[in-house]
């Protein structure tokens, strides 16, 4: 039914066009008719895809880990010379491994060693997996030392505080400093599609979020409000719920030694992987 509203609309705001969309509807099952995938343009360049770990039944959901920075962009930096890209990649791995060990969805990393993938290619990975969640983590640095804790970060254009919206511009960065190009934004019909789609995964990561709060609560220091929002480049896919994870404060000793010990990485996974099971047990049935 929506689907036919939108073509409608979509003949009605281009009469002499063919509708520039290829919807792909009901292509798994167990996924809501209501939700459209929409192809957005390629991107630049072809950046390889990465290899998909657990099990080979393809019906298993999808979660790309996606660890930040890396190769020349080395992120923020810690004391002792801790760079945000090499802490952000064992986590990343850690999850993965342990979301392998249970052996209940499937699992990509967009970077499993130190090359630079642009902001955009991150997310185009996952919609090009066709992956079910994206999860992309970091670390903060604060000229405070008294700054430290976790927190999760969904998509918003209009940011949920000032820290929010300073550390959304610094992540963006990632793309400014390396001169990439990103490709025109979709045009009017294909704007009215994208909100659709947006709204359901805006919900997802939401719920997804909150799930990691619950789960993580004994494992993870998080500040204390955890949930946050702002306009994070690498959180844009329209069709894949999608969460920032800025794991703490690598400015912070306490932050730095707890993100670099393998007790407490061990932890984050396993409480990351509690949620997510969660999750998809909620949005699966
Ligand atoms: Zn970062």
């Amino acid at each position: 039914m929506i689907v036919a509203v939108l073509l409608l609309a979509a003949a009605l705001l281009q009469p002499d066009r063919p509708a520039p969309l290829g919807l792909r509807m009901g292509a798994r099952p167990d996924v809501p008719a209501y939700v459209l995938r929409v192809p957005l343009p390629p991107s630049e360049r072809a950046v390889d895809l990465p290899a998909i770990a657990g099990p080979e039944d393809a019906s298993r959901p999808l979660v790309v880990i996606d660890p930040g920075h890396g190769g020349h962009d080395p992120g923020a930096s810690g004391a002792g010379g801790l760079k945000e890209a090499q802490l952000t990649l064992a986590l990343g791995r850690a999850l993965r491994d342990e979301l392998v060990r249970r052996a209940r969805v499937r699992v990509a990393l967009t970077r499993d060693g130190e090359r630079f993938l642009a902001l955009e290619e991150r997310y185009g990975l996952a919609r090009r997996l066709d992956a079910d969640l994206f999860i992309s983590i970091h670390a903060d640095a604060a000229a405070e030392a008294g700054a430290r804790g976790a927190s999760l970060y969904t998509l918003s254009e209009r940011a949920s505080d000032a820290v929010a919206a300073r550390l959304a511009a610094r992540e963006n960065r990632a793309d400014t400093i390396n001169g990439v190009q990103l490709r025109e934004q979709p045009g009017e019909v294909a704007a009215i599609l994208l909100d659709l789609s947006r709204r359901q995964t805006f919900e997802r990561s939401a719920a997804f979020a909150r799930l990691v709060v619950r789960e993580g609560a004994n494992a993870i220091r998080f500040r204390a409000e955890p949930l946050k929002s702002a306009a994070f480049v690498v959180l844009k896919a329209p069709d894949v719920p999608s969460v920032l994870f800025e794991s703490g404060y690598i400015s912070n000793a306490d932050d730095a030694a707890r993100l670099t010990d393998p007790a407490a990485r061990a932890r984050f996974a396993a409480a990351f992987a509690r949620a997510i099971e969660a999750y998809f047990a909620r949005v699966r049935g």
